[in-house]
């Protein structure tokens, strides 16, 4: 059976709308898609009077390469807030198909499913074991309803717990022919565990996602990764956006991927910043608990979060306030910056809770 059984029918009859570029690549005269024919303005524009190609052979080999992928299992699209966007759209059938989400956990998924319709079941990660996933649960939760998508984000976004690949392993097992299993990996350089990529050769319905925006400091070009199955990637590319990638975009992904090593320096350094920050709060008296993170943030919990995150705004500090989450009352989220950037932070929480 194949994973598109899964799928919304509707589309799987669906054709997807063929671009000028997608039929021909290029050619010394290029007549076919109503571009300008002559050059932009600017020297640093060349090119953009083209249409871009809409899954550039070029960098999905290099993201395939750096996510250890074949390149016929990789999507790219404007940040994986786009690849969860479209596996919603593409899996759940408004008023009738669910996803899972484990709170506390990245806002994105039920945005995602709420645009298309879909219901949004909460299986919640259990606070007392530093938000430990309950796998049981889980595949109780998942198979109790018309769940699609399970989402599993590891390191999770805001508490920063991890996800033992034994336990995906465990919940994709379970799931085979009820729901894809969507193991988000925003954050996964800087937790330098494996990835769950290896597991699609034998789960079909497992996906991952991997982003530019966190440890190659891309976000402001919107790039990201779907890894899945090839009948996945073939049902997400018939009913993507025509043109989503533009053409400065995948010039500057490409120039981030070329100096891997010098990004890979860089997440060393963050994730030990994050140890000493780490550190830090847990001998501040003012601040009641850390939760351990693998991520490149901490989330901390103090007696009046909205008191301490106006404070920090007041000195200049921006961090995010997430004690509205399931579980966290008084919890606030830092990101790690630099070294003084982080002492800025250090300073002045310690004058805000003492
Ligand atoms: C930041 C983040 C992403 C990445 O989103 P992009 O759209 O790629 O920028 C994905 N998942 C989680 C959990 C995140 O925190």
């Amino acid at each position: 059976m194949s994973v598109l059984s899964l799928a919304r029918p509707e589309l799987l009859g669906l054709k997807a709308y063929s671009s000028a570029r997608m039929e021909a690549g290029r050619a010394m005269v290029m007549l076919n898609a109503n571009e300008a024919p002559a050059l932009p303005f600017a020297s640093d524009m060349l090119g953009l009077n083209r249409y871009p190609d809409p899954q550039p052979r070029a960098l999905i080999e290099a993201l395939a390469t750096v996510y250890g992928a074949p390149a016929t299992r990789v999507f790219v699209g404007r940040g994986s807030d786009e690849a969860i966007d479209l596996l919603t759209r593409a899996f759940c059938r408004a008023g009738q198909d669910a996803v899972l989400v484990s709170p506390p956990t990245f806002g994105m998924y039920a945005v995602a499913a709420g645009v298309q319709g879909a219901r949004v079941i909460s299986e919640p990660l259990v606070a007392d074991t530093d938000f430990r996933l309950d796998i049981d649960r889980l595949i109780a939760a998942a198979l109790a309803a018309p769940v699609k998508l399970v989402y599993v984000c590891t390191p999770n976004n805001p508490t920063g717990s991890l996800v033992p690949l034994a336990d995906i392993e465990r919940l994709a097992a379970a799931l085979v022919g009820r729901a894809l299993v969507v193991v988000d990996e925003a954050y996964l350089e800087y937790a330098g565990t494996e990835s769950a990529v290896d597991l699609i050769d034998r789960y079909a319905h497992l996906c991952v996602l991997r982003t530019l925006s966190k440890a190659y400091a891309l976000a402001g070009a919107r790039l990201g990764a779907l890894i899945a199955h090839e009948d996945i990637i073939g049902l997400v590319r018939r009913i993507m956006a025509p043109y989503p990638l533009p053409t400065p975009c995948v010039d500057a992904a490409h120039k981030a991927l070329a100096v891997r090593a010098e990004h890979q320096a860089r997440i060393v350094a963050t994730s030990r910043e994050r140890d000493r920050v780490y550190a830090a709060l847990v001998s501040n008296p003012g601040i009641r608990r850390v939760w351990p993170s693998r991520a490149n943030f901490l989330t901390f919990q103090v007696g009046d979060a909205k008191g301490v995150w106006t404070e920090l705004a007041e000195q200049g500090v921006l961090i995010r306030d997430v004690s509205h989450y399931l579980k966290l009352d008084g919890g606030l989220r830092v990101t790690i910056g630099s070294p003084q950037e982080n002492d800025q932070f250090l300073a002045s929480v310690g004058r805000a809770v003492c």
